[in-house]
């Protein structure tokens, strides 16, 4: 699927969901990020159809480098020759231009062209053996990390940097010995990077075996489009998009009797991304502060918990279901009181 397919497909979602069409754009009240949550994580468990596109050219990608067969891969090397995919695996940024739009999207993975790493290449790593299939410098080989990221300017200076590892140095009387050429003469601070780098290429052991890839998000070894998944997840999984009180509140909106058009407009009150007055008001909707207040009774800001709970106008009302309702309402806690 392409990047272009996807965005269609997700503004389809998108319509559907918030209202609105090519022409009138409506609010969007809640991030994507939270509606392609699990409804069990606190979202509306809306399929996240770009980490799907992510997992699939991931698919690929990995085919590419673990070295399928078939006529597919003939032809894609016959078109694009050396160009690997994945900048940061020994891509060229300029060959990507007059690329097809589907191996620009294998190359990047939904990011940009200057990102300086993605989630495919955090969840690989190279076994190496003889050496001769892998990049000395753009392969995740040594600690799972590219030598051109962690040694940046002996990389620049190198007269080899797209040579595979096993031509890097020559088997010496049953030792293998590391062969380094450099484009000029190296400053010290250089001789200490390199006795760094010597330093980790001595926990590394050339052999007689073939090279291979393994995928460390699995125990296999092999990609699949699970475990991606849950390597996108995991990748996202630091950044806050509920608050702990609303982990623990909305996925219960959903154990109700209630149509389901009901428990997603509680949800959306319980996050306070209702189209009140006040909420229409910050968006700029509303031009005027005045005309913010409540519809019913005149005297406050229509926020949530005033349209909800505080107003008078509909207190007695609250009152009376939950009373009827066995329920205890806690006025302090407005809206999140009822539950
Ligand atoms: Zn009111």
């Amino acid at each position: 699927m392409s990047v272009i397919v996807w965005k269609k497909i997700v503004q389809i979602q998108w319509n559907f969901l918030w209202g609105g069409h090519k022409s009138v754009r409506k609010i969007a009240w809640v991030s994507w990020d939270k509606v392609c949550q699990s409804k069990r994580d606190g979202g509306l468990g809306i399929i996240d159809l770009r980490a799907v596109n992510l997992e699939l050219l991931g698919k690929w990608r990995w085919r590419l480098i673990s070295g399928g067969v078939g006529l597919w891969r003939d032809i894609i090397l016959a078109t694009y020759g050396s160009l690997f995919p994945s900048p940061h695996l020994g891509g060229r940024l300029g060959g990507l231009r007059k690329a097809s739009c589907w191996w620009r999207n294998v190359s990047l993975l939904g990011d940009p062209e200057d990102a300086i790493s993605d989630w495919f290449l955090e969840g690989v790593a190279k076994k190496v053996g003889n050496g001769r299939l892998t990049s000395f410098w753009f392969d995740p080989w040594l600690d799972g990390v590219p030598s051109m990221s962690r040694f940046q300017r002996l990389f620049k200076v190198s007269a080899h940097s797209s040579c595979m590892v096993g031509d890097m140095g020559s088997w010496v009387e049953g030792q293998w010995i590391w062969v380094f050429r450099w484009r000029r003469d190296l400053f010290v601070w250089e001789l200490n990077l390199l006795e760094s780098l010597h330093e980790i290429l001595n926990h590394s052991t050339i052999s007689t075996v073939e090279d291979s890839w393994f995928w460390m998000h699995d125990p296999s070894g092999h990609y699949s489009v699970k475990s991606a998944f849950l390597a996108l997840s995991c990748s996202t999984a630091n950044e806050v998009i509920f608050s702990v009180e609303e982990k623990r509140l909305l996925p219960k909106v959903w154990k109700t009797w209630a149509p389901s058009n009901v428990a997603v407009f509680s949800w959306q009150l319980l996050q306070d991304r209702l189209p009140t007055r006040q909420n229409l008001w910050k968006r700029g909707v509303i031009g005027d502060v005045s005309a913010s207040t409540c519809v019913l009774c005149g005297l406050e800001p229509e926020t949530a918990d005033h349209l909800f709970g505080s107003c008078n106008q509909i207190s007695q009302i609250w009152y009376g279901i939950l009373r009827w309702l066995g329920v205890e309402l806690v006025p302090s806690h407005g809206v999140l009181g009822f539950f």
